[in-house]
């Protein structure tokens, strides 16, 4: 049997309409950014698998196409909703997006205490629209967005939990992976989220998610906004080629 290859998850947060302030860089795409990433993704050959596929993958239960890639969405941003469901929809690409169960139609305030402005999330019923094509995916992000390793553990264990029965109570699906916020994660918060039935669970570690990895500890690979033309990171759609193709592994 051959060696399974290695899955790049891609981490993606919001996908705008139009550039921001460089400060904003990390936090989003913009559409036409996107959908020429997708584009590289298609032509190159890559197919979007989902967790329960990776999971499946990992007991021997589904084989890996060629070159496997998952892409995902923290946070939950409102312009998933224009700017990433109908495109992947169409692409027949599946996603996975993590939501922050107390957060869902009001705004990503964890962000103010460091200066940024706010953006919008999707509210309920804009999730419910997406959940009709069974392209996408809702998965856990806590509560509240806390970094988890710094609160009590019956704090970090009650935004683990309350999100998980929050989100499938309002999506009447099971919810059975977790994106740590921040990529914040101890021995101890990845033990209480393996107690609490998340049997996988993503970090913002660089790197491709391997058969051998801690499933509480997948690493992912960032993409975020990359002028077309960069004097720091050259030509844009090169820049994600590379992230997408690096063999660089940014593991203890
Ligand atoms: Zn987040």
């Amino acid at each position: 049997m051959r060696t399974p290859p290695p899955v790049p998850i891609l981490m993606y947060h919001a996908v705008e309409d139009a550039p921001r302030p460089p400060k904003y860089k990390h936090f989003y795409v913009v559409a036409e950014e996107f959908a020429g990433q997708m584009k590289i993704l298609k032509r190159a050959g890559y197919t979007p698998i989902t967790f329960g596929q990776l999971a499946a993958a990992r007991t021997g239960t589904f084989t890996l196409p060629s070159k496997p890639v998952l892409l995902t969405f923290d946070d939950g941003y409102a312009n998933l909703l224009t700017n990433v469901h109908p495109l992947l929809g169409e692409l027949g690409f599946s996603y996975t997006v993590f939501l922050v169960s107390e957060r869902v139609g009001k705004t990503n305030d964890w962000v103010a205490a460091e200066g940024y402005e706010p953006t919008p999330l999707l509210s309920w019923p804009e999730i419910a629209e997406m959940q009709r094509d069974s392209h996408v995916s809702f998965e856990g992000h806590t509560a509240t967005h806390p970094k988890l390793s710094t609160l009590s553990p019956a704090d970090a264990r009650r935004e683990m939990e309350g999100s998980k029965d929050a989100l499938e109570q309002k999506l009447q699906a099971p919810i059975s992976v977790l994106c740590y916020p921040y990529g914040d994660v101890s021995d101890s918060v990845a033990g209480t989220a393996g107690e609490l039935g998340y049997t996988q669970a993503v970090t913002t570690d660089f790197g491709r998610a391997r058969p051998a990895d801690n499933p509480l500890r997948l690493p992912r690979i960032s993409v975020y906004h990359v002028p077309p033309f960069s004097l720091t990171y050259g030509i844009g759609p090169w820049n994600f080629r590379w992230r997408l193709e690096s063999r660089k592994d940014a593991r203890p």
